[in-house]
């Protein structure tokens, strides 16, 4: 039977991760903080771990697994990294993670690991404008990320980069842009666009309004959950280390993305324009290089994408409000 290890188990992308696996008959261990917490664990073993400690990694990594997958991190969206608030965990804590994985990988000889890297890499200076991004590969040096949460992935990026150079470790890096769907954080102060979009019109009333960050015109693409993790398990069992986009390059405005919501909803509200953190003007996945190495792209529109996770979202707002007033206390 083959063996994977999922690093972050609890969280969005790494819950996903191991139900995959799950249905291609991998023996799983997960690591994380927490359960996941919005679906029922379906890893044969879970360990409620800090991966901060080089002990809980010396732990789980007690064999040389088929597949190793490194998600964990200190992370939200605009509203807990570009605040400025977080940087200190967002970097010590991340860092400190990958910094212990690889240690205990490269004492037990570990084969291959996967690291999960972001599109927050790509410098500013190249995404000024909205209509004309550029996040091709190479363009991520001269560095300059916009953010702490960017400069961290890109020291990760180096640190495996290095393991596979000094002691020829198999590393696979993907540069992910913007992953949305069911079971994902949606309310709390870590969620990304896609799901707090999704939560405000789902709580509108029809003909009410709903409140946007900035002036909506900043472009990003949306890649739904089954086409991230299809695109990491061909990365990762691909002989390439990358680094390389796993995205969407279905580009649209942030109005445009709350016109599909209320599309979908049936609800027809308006957009109140407000401050907020926003990050860069524009971003797009350049699929160029996945394809050309993989012979792969994803596909879905992000039309079908969100319906799913507007459902979802609407479901636990629903059930949100149903709660006894004692429950919520
Ligand atoms: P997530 O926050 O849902 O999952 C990360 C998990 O790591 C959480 O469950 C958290 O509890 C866990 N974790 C944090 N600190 C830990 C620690 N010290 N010990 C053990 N576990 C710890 O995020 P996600 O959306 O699933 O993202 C997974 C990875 O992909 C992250 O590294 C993220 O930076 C990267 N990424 C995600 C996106 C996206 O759009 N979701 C985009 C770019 C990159």
């Amino acid at each position: 039977m083959k063996t994977a290890l999922v690093c972050g188990a609890g969280g969005f992308i790494g819950s996903h991760m191991v139900k995959r696996l799950k249905k291609e008959n991998f023996w799983v261990r997960g690591c994380d903080l927490k359960y996941p917490e919005f679906d029922a664990n379906e890893a044969d073993d879970f360990v409620i771990g800090d991966l901060r400690d080089s002990d809980t990694c010396q732990q789980i990594i007690d064999r040389d697994f088929n597949e190793i997958y490194q998600f964990a991190a200190d992370m939200g969206g605009a509203g807990f990294v570009f605040t400025g608030n977080n940087d200190a965990d967002i970097m010590h804590n991340s860092a400190i993670i990958n910094l212990n994985l690889l240690g205990v990988c490269r004492k037990r000889k570990i084969g291959k690991i996967f690291y999960s890297s972001s599109a927050c890499i790509y410098p500013e200076h190249n995404q000024m404008d909205p209509d004309n991004p550029n996040c091709a590969e190479n363009s991520a040096y001269p560095a300059a990320p916009d953010s702490e949460y960017g400069w961290e992935k890109l020291f990760s990026e180096r640190l495996y980069l290095a393991f596979h150079r000094n002691f020829g470790m198999q590393v696979r890096i993907a540069r992910y842009h913007n992953i949305f769907g069911p079971f994902g954080t949606w309310d709390g102060g870590r969620e990304k666009a896609p799901a707090a979009i999704c939560r405000k019109v789902a709580l509108a009333h029809d003909a009410g309004e709903i409140e946007i960050w900035g002036d909506g015109k900043q472009t990003r693409s949306f890649l739904y959950i089954d086409e991230c993790i299809e695109g990491t398990l061909k990365l990762t069992r691909f002989n390439w280390t990358g680094p390389v986009n796993i995205g969407s390059d279905e580009m649209i405005s942030i109005n445009q993305l709350v016109d599909m919501v209320m599309k979908i909803s049936g609800k027809k509200l308006k957009k109140k324009h407000i401050k907020g953190p926003l990050g860069v003007r524009g971003r797009n996945s350049d699929n160029r290089m996945i394809f050309e190495k993989l012979g792969w792209k994803p596909e879905l529109p992000l039309e079908m994408g969100l319906g799913k996770t507007y459902s979802w979202i609407e479901e636990q707002v629903q059930s949100s409000q149903k709660q006894p007033k004692t429950a919520l206390l």
